[in-house]
């Protein structure tokens, strides 16, 4: 080892032991002898969830049956754990609603946008490497709608809007190659020209400051297990702009989304507020889970986070570079702070196989199509010893 290297052990120790966050780690149940960088794909477990799930299933299924849905607060969990979500996405109360997947939200989101959009108008601005279900749907729902949808880069956004924007959606974090986009400035071009925005925060809520209100988002969405920790299948959030609830008209209003659900009348009236983005009954279990797993959150500025995943990724490319042969892996994401998001993509032959030799040997992340190993750094468990140790096993698989 040469002498950088163990500077390096070193020099993790110095950083873990300043970090105040560094504590958040005893929130979770992780196996021992592993390095979850996997975080942005399956959020860790907290603590508190399996007695949280136990209790819901025993005694408020078990035991309270049916009173559960009001004595147990099942009928509202949807807009409460909205609300409990939206100090992260800098959304105030009233506008974040759980439930169903992410693809169903933007499914909701996107008709949603096409209906608010100015008459008249054709286009829907499609970010050209999205995640593929994003792209399903903005393609079906703009069928659905008359649109035309136009793949753009982010980035050109500006440039790519005009007189005939209807919506424009998003991703606020590229998925692969962890590029951040800039959200404000994107969304105040849009506004500027009449378009409808639709943010995907899959990979940002929870990882990063997203500023809804501040920067005047239309429509969001996002998922609930990546750095949120909800659990597997645990339901995605919708974030309707307190300024359009009144026109929101969604394209799957269900008897959760009416104004009186248990009058059972033959005609929809929509609720008020971010509620009418409800559609059938909640998935209670799932919903619980999250619940519980947001308490991992109790007192945590997502500021500080930020500053975390700044500093833990900044570190882990100062190790891959020091643990590494030159040239054996190449830099995916934008090394400049502003358009990182909290994880690290490395491109690389056999990209496959490294991650599986990566996985044996304890440090977990994961493998994108084609050629991408995926680091996902979340600051409320993972620290600077952990990021030296994923380079330095990194640095054994290359030998
Ligand atoms: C993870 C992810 C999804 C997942 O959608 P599901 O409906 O939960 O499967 C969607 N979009 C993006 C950008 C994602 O990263």
């Amino acid at each position: 080892m040469s002498e950088r290297q163990s500077l390096l052990g070193t020099r993790a120790a110095e950083l873990d032991a300043a970090d105040d966050l560094g504590k958040l780690r005893e929130r979770f149940t992780l196996p021992d002898g592993v390095v979850y960088l996997d975080g942005n794909s399956l959020g860790a477990l907290p603590a508190g969830v399996p007695g949280r799930v136990a209790d819901v299933v025993a005694r408020e299924w078990g035991e309270l049956l049916i009173r559960s849905w009001d004595e147990s607060g099942w009928w509202t969990a949807p807009e409460r754990i909205g609300d409990r979500i939206a100090p992260l996405l800098g959304a105030a109360p009233g506008q974040v609603v759980v439930g169903d997947s992410t693809s169903v939200n933007l499914f909701k989101a996107v008709v949603g946008a096409a209906r608010l959009a100015a008459p008249g108008r054709g286009e829907l601005l499609v970010d050209a490497t999205t995640f593929p279900t994003d792209g399903y749907i903005a393609q079906s729902a703009a069928r659905m709608t008359g649109l035309r949808v136009v793949p753009v880069e982010p980035a050109a956004v500006p440039g790519a809007l005009g007189p005939d924007t209807a919506a424009v959606l998003l991703n606020h974090v590229d998925y692969r190659t962890g590029r951040l986009h800039d959200l404000p400035a994107i969304t105040a071009a849009a506004r500027a020209a009449g378009a409808v925005t639709v943010w995907d925060l899959c990979h940002s809520a929870g990882a990063l400051p997203v500023g809804l209100d501040a920067h005047g988002v239309d429509l969001a969405v996002g998922c609930t297990y990546k750095y949120l920790n909800g659990g597997p299948g645990s339901p995605a959030y919708l974030y309707i702009a307190a300024r359009h609830q009144a026109d929101f008209d969604s394209p799957l209003p269900g008897w959760n989304s009416h104004a009186e659900p248990f009058a059972m009348s033959p005609g929809f009236v929509p609720a008020d507020g971010a509620v009418r983005g409800r559609v059938g009954t909640p998935d209670i279990l799932s919903m619980l889970a999250l619940e519980a797993a947001l308490e991992a959150w109790d007192g945590v500025r997502i500021e500080d986070v930020r500053a975390k995943s700044l500093a833990l990724t900044d570190f882990f490319l100062e190790c891959v570079e020091a643990y590494l042969p030159a040239g054996r892996v190449e830099l995916v994401t934008p090394r400049a702070h502003a358009e990182r998001g909290s994880q690290i993509s490395l491109r690389t032959d056999d990209a496959a196989a490294v991650m599986r030799e990566l996985v044996a040997r304890g440090v977990v992340g994961d493998f994108r199509h084609p050629d991408v190993l995926r680091f996902g750094f979340t600051p409320l468990y993972v620290g600077f010893a952990d990021a030296e140790r994923a380079a330095r096993t990194l640095g054994h698989v290359y030998g």
